[in-house]
């Protein structure tokens, strides 16, 4: 059987992929500058005949890694992730998205001649933050994509369908007007004051908004010396909802309480989205189930999404409009730990982490074989994302 085959193969070639996983966690590189994790994932791509090009959508670190062995049938896009954290490296786990999406391509790539369809592993640089795949959709390396799919570590938890929130950075600034502070105090234009009222008021909004909104920020800049009036103060802060069209409000709400601020001051607002929004996380439950199916098969126990714990954002969110997606979860360690941990940054190349990451490779590559040959599967999985997307 097919499935067998690729996960033998996955087996087979597991020293490789730990060597690799172990070298990017090694070298953890940030947002937009993961030089050596590209070109070490491009490098292992190439030797097994993909087609590789390091280097696409204006982003030196991002991978476009296809088969050359195409047939007629579906396009499975198989997603990267490989940045790392400011200083607790690899606390996201990212290496072994990397090298799960690697054993995958690698193992399905072997077989290709006895698979239909189109195979592409996508490296998308800069997850924490900066939003390699957005700008991977917006070169529309997305279009002819008709599943995409990546595992994402966990702490314990072995499981998939698990939302994700919107979130919109903002940038507020208030310019005020320079006075010595004790001397001539009435001539001046606090922008502290412009900043903290905003805080406040941001703050007094959060008892007003939906359980599963987010809104938290820090103040940049807030003067140079007491005894100088501060004319320029800063903050920034992250605004996250479920639901993308009310995380919108709530920017247009936090946009308010900066304006009030800035006319009882008397300061001048300038207020900006900065960067790429990530969308919600619109998860395709029918082809996580199948991921969830072939888990299972391997022998890995699943467990139950936990209600009311809170989300982070991704962008695999925004993916997640554009096509068919899935982001299931593996545990990485038996114990509880923290995410964005040096803990979890251990458990990313333990023994017991590097085991999951096969499964997931191998899971990666059943549900890829599922996408490519089930028809009934795929009609089902795009029927609930027309229903589920948001345009
Ligand atoms: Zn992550």
């Amino acid at each position: 059987m097919l499935k067998e085959k690729v996960c033998n193969y996955i087996d087979e070639i597991k020293d490789l992929l730990f060597e690799v996983s172990k070298e990017i966690h090694e070298n953890p590189e940030l947002n937009f500058e993961e030089y050596k994790a590209s070109k070490l994932l491009a490098k292992k791509l190439e030797e097994a005949n993909f087609k590789v090009k390091l280097g696409v959508a204006d982003l030196e670190t991002a991978i476009y890694a296809q088969h050359p062995n195409i047939t007629e049938g579906k396009t499975v896009a198989i997603l990267a992730e490989y940045d790392a954290l400011p200083e607790i490296g690899h606390g996201c786990g990212h290496n072994l998205i990397a090298t799960a999406s690697l054993g995958a391509s690698l193992a399905l790539g072997k077989f290709k001649e006895e698979i239909p369809g189109k195979l592409i592993f996508m490296g998308t640089p800069a997850e924490e933050g900066g939003g390699g795949k957005i700008f991977m959709i917006e070169a529309g390396l997305f279009k002819d994509v008709d599943a995409a799919m990546m595992f994402h570590p966990s702490a314990t938890l072995n499981m998939a369908g698990r939302g994700g929130l919107a979130v919109t950075t903002v940038r507020m600034e208030f310019f005020g007007k320079t006075a010595h502070a004790s001397s001539e105090p009435e001539k001046g234009i606090n922008a502290l004051d412009g900043v903290v009222q905003a805080y406040n008021a941001i703050s007094a909004l959060r008892q007003h908004i939906t359980s599963d909104a987010r809104i938290h920020g820090v103040i940049t800049d807030g003067g140079v010396k007491p005894n100088i009036v501060p004319d320029y103060a800063a903050a920034i802060y992250y605004v996250r909802a479920l639901d993308d069209n009310y995380c919108q409000e709530l920017v247009q709400k936090v946009h308010n309480c900066a304006k009030g601020a800035a006319l009882s001051t008397g300061s001048e607002l300038k207020f900006e989205i900065v960067g790429h929004s990530y969308k919600s996380r619109n998860v395709n439950k029918t082809l996580g189930n199948a991921f969830l199916e072939n888990l299972k098969s391997l022998g890995v126990p699943i467990h139950p999404i936990p209600v009311g714990k809170g989300l982070g954002s991704s962008d695999i969110g925004n993916v997640s409009h554009e096509v068919p997606t899935i982001h299931p979860y593996l545990g990485i360690s038996e114990k509880e730990i923290n995410g964005h941990s040096r803990d979890f940054a251990k458990a990313a190349i333990s023994e017991y982490g590097y085991k999951q990451m096969l499964n997931a490779a191998k899971a990666l590559a059943m549900t890829a074989i599922d996408v490519f040959t089930d028809e009934k599967l795929v009609a089902e999985m795009n029927k609930e994302f027309q229903e589920t997307r948001t345009k």
